[in-house]
């Protein structure tokens, strides 16, 4: 069956995923919010629309990765946005990192228009998007996921239906957890080794073959050795997914300590101006509590 897809927001993710549903042989409606954004699509064969609505008045199934809550907000529920344009039948495929809440909420809306939402959040970085090897976490009704599963194919590997519409992002929030509490691992370790007179990326070659090995120690690991913190992943970004995490672990009750140190090294980062820096520059937050940098 040939599905119409569409795609609103093409950034450091949404772009190569986009690209990876046009070199599976997809139909695609792009918008990007920046003209330039959509070029490598058109040149792709993506058709190019003026707004999230003109996406959704072409597409059957459109696909979002903007950035934060109030942005999938504006795209679903503003002006333009999406829910303006979408019929009954229609499915929504939000692959940001956004509230759980937020995305229920999301559906809900769709939902009185007659159409379905699945939260669809990715890890992987920069890499697996273009690689199209992403791990996505969904949430949403299974039939709904059934349907959208042959697309999240052409974009990932690892593809989890979670539970109902949320869960996605209650998987993506367990991830951030981890991901930021091993960044700061590493970077604690490479600097202990540093400042222990030990050369830290033949402490980072040893660690990689043991319990203490994983992507994180490889990827952000070379690149603290490296001190090359260009995006990949931004701070912002990192900063953004763990105030999600502190906010529900608020409103839950939950104590979340190694989180909320990170969380904190984050801000340090925000405030110093490098929010557009990957978050491997966790380790420059390390190294000045040190005194190394
Ligand atoms: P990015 O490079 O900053 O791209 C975000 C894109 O969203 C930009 O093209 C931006 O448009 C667009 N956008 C933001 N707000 C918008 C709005 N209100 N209306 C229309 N377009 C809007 O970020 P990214 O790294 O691709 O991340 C996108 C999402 O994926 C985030 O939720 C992030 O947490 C998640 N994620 C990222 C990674 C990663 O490694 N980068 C990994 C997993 C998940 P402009 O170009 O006009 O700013």
């Amino acid at each position: 069956m040939t599905m119409k897809l569409g795609f609103v927001g093409l950034g450091i993710m949404g772009r190569p995923m986009a690209l990876n549903l046009r070199k599976a042989g997809h139909v695609l409606w792009v918008y990007g919010r920046r003209a330039a954004t959509m070029k490598p699509l058109a040149d792709a064969g993506a058709a190019m629309c003026s707004s999230p609505k003109d996406v959704a008045a072409n597409a059957d199934v459109v696909f979002i990765c903007v950035s934060d809550t109030p942005d999938v907000e504006q795209v679903i529920l503003g002006d333009d946005g999406l829910i303006h344009g979408v019929r009954p039948g229609s499915v929504v495929v939000d692959m940001s990192t956004i509230s759980p809440a937020a995305a229920r909420a999301f559906a809900s809306e769709l939902g009185k228009r007659g159409a379905d939402m699945l939260d669809a959040p990715v890890s992987g970085g920069e890499v697996g998007a273009i690689n199209a090897t992403l791990s996505i976490m969904v949430g949403g009704q299974p039939d709904v996921f059934a349907r959208v599963k042959p697309f999240f194919d052409a974009m990932g590997k690892n593809i989890v239906h979670v539970g109902d519409h949320g869960a996605g992002q209650v998987a993506k929030a367990c991830n951030q957890v981890v991901a930021a509490v091993t960044i700061e691992a590493v970077a604690e370790a490479l600097t202990f080794a540093r400042r222990s007179g030990v050369d830290p990326a033949k402490v980072r070659a040893a660690l990689l073959g043991g319990f203490a090995g994983s992507k994180i120690l490889e990827a952000h690991g070379q690149r603290m050795l490296d001190n090359d913190f260009k995006p990949g992943f931004k701070v912002k970004l990192h900063q953004k997914d763990l105030k999600i995490v502190m906010d529900d672990a608020r409103k839950l009750g939950l104590t979340l300590p190694c989180a909320a140190l990170v969380a904190q090294h984050l801000n340090a980062l925000m405030d110093s101006g490098d929010g557009d820096l990957d978050s491997a520059a966790i380790v420059k937050v390390v190294e000045r509590l040190s005194g190394t940098r």
